[in-house]
């Protein structure tokens, strides 16, 4: 048994950013960009207004006042798209829309609601400096500027930065291939129909959700009845994945075929058993490119692994560059005895309270109880020393749902 953040070293050596590929600028989100993208040109292109009103030489409106406004010639309509020819000259104006060119000659824009119209004629009553409601060209980006930066990850502003470039294609790391399989012989799918000792699989719907959570789509490999020959046939379709997780069978039971599964498919074992509670059992190698995780089968314990070990690995293969969730310290809200010789990773709800965090227990922490993890938006961990740690005592925990923080 290794302690929590030994096993996420065994597991993270293992563990490099995927090679690069070009992706459609839509299919590139979430993703971790590999090259530094420059703009090519200005961004906005051009000078252009930035209201619906009328472009105007600033100098014009200088001597304006209420009593007396400076009186313009309004000599064409520019709208969004458009681009003028002509020179607006002293004593000119021109009608111009939201992100239409400003004409040359003009160097300011009244908007709409501040002036009158009338037969051709614009009043404008107070002065306008220059640049006044013009959008430099510029304004956004200058050519060469680096606007998305290798390793920057590709979030809705940044796919909007690439188009506003016109952009269609980027290179970032590819996304993980994830397998994920079920093992034990009273699952059954959701949707069926439980015999008298079967229940429901879960654990493949909290795996695929917490790729998903990750941007990544994983595929079911279904479920494997305890039986070393189909447990072995389901594993082997898991190979040609870049991550394969197993759930349930991983243990010392009589009918636990996993690690032997494993090793029967060349699996090269890095770490089998860690140091907490929930979640010792986690049998963890490499087969060629493939990560092969066994975690336990209880489902709060398999989604506590998920948490502490496959997700950072993903992270890391994604080309992200912090895989870790910052710990931070909560101060207990209850006791949290540990008599055992295992960290305690319990499930918690942390609210930020006066200056600092603090951890309520979120219910019940048997490793099989998933209802707990839906209520938690965090773990504490309570070493192994001292037999557990007081109410208003202070213990390390990640925060995982920062939504859930305020009271
Ligand atoms: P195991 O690790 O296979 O010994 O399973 C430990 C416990 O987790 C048992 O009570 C199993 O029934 C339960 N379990 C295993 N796999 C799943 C699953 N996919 N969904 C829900 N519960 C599971
Ligand atoms: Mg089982």
């Amino acid at each position: 048994m290794v302690s929590i953040e030994e096993a996420r070293r065994l597991v993270l050596r293992e563990c490099f950013p995927l090679p690069e590929v070009k992706l459609p600028l839509i299919d590139a989100v979430g993703h971790v960009a590999t090259r530094d993208i420059s703009a090519g040109a200005d961004v906005p292109p051009f000078d252009n207004s930035a209201m619906d009103g009328y472009a105007l030489r600033a100098e014009d409106t200088e001597p304006a006042s209420p009593g007396s406004p400076a009186l313009l010639n309004v000599v064409e309509v520019i709208a969004a798209g458009d681009v003028s020819n002509r020179v607006i000259g002293p004593g000119e104006a021109a009608k111009i829309m939201t992100g239409a060119p400003l004409p040359s000659g003009a160097d300011a824009v009244v908007p709409w609601e501040e002036v009158e119209e009338g037969e051709g004629y614009l009043r404008v009553a107070s002065p306008l400096r220059p640049g006044t409601h013009v959008r430099p060209a510029g304004e956004d980006l200058h050519a060469g500027d680096v606007v998305i930066s290798a390793g920057e990850r590709m979030g809705p502003a940044q796919m909007g930065v690439a188009a506003s470039m016109g952009r269609q294609e980027v290179w970032v790391h590819r996304f993980p291939r994830v397998a994920v399989l079920a093992t034990g012989s009273e699952l059954v799918e959701p949707g069926g129909r439980p015999a008298p000792g079967q229940i429901f699989d879960s654990n493949s719907y909290t795996a695929l959700a917490q790729c998903r959570e990750l941007g990544i789509s994983a595929d079911r490999l279904g479920i494997a009845a305890d039986d070393f020959e189909k447990t072995l046939a389901a594993m082997r379709q898991g190979l040609s994945y870049d991550v394969l997780i197993t759930s349930g069978g991983v243990s010392v039971g009589e009918f636990d075929f996993v690690k032997e599964a494993q090793e029967e498919l060349g699996v090269e074992r890095r770490l089998w058993g860690v140091a907490m509670k929930p979640g010792r059992p986690l049998a963890f190698g490499v087969r060629g490119r493939t990560l092969v995780f066994g975690v336990p089968g209880n489902p709060g314990a398999a989604m506590i692994s998920f948490e502490l070990f496959i997700r950072p690995a993903l992270l890391r293969m994604m080309g992200h560059a912090r895989v870790v969730r910052p710990v931070r310290r909560a101060v207990l809200a209850e006791d949290f005895v540990n008599q055992g010789d295992r960290t305690r990773v319990l499930r918690v709800i942390v609210r930020r309270e006066g200056e600092g965090l603090r951890a309520y227990s979120a219910g019940g922490q048997g490793s099989g109880v998933l209802t707990t993890m839906a209520r938690a938006n965090a773990l504490v961990f309570i070493p192994v020393d001292g037999g557990g740690r007081k109410k208003g005592e202070e213990a390390e925990c990640v925060v995982f749902g920062e939504e859930l923080l305020e009271p």
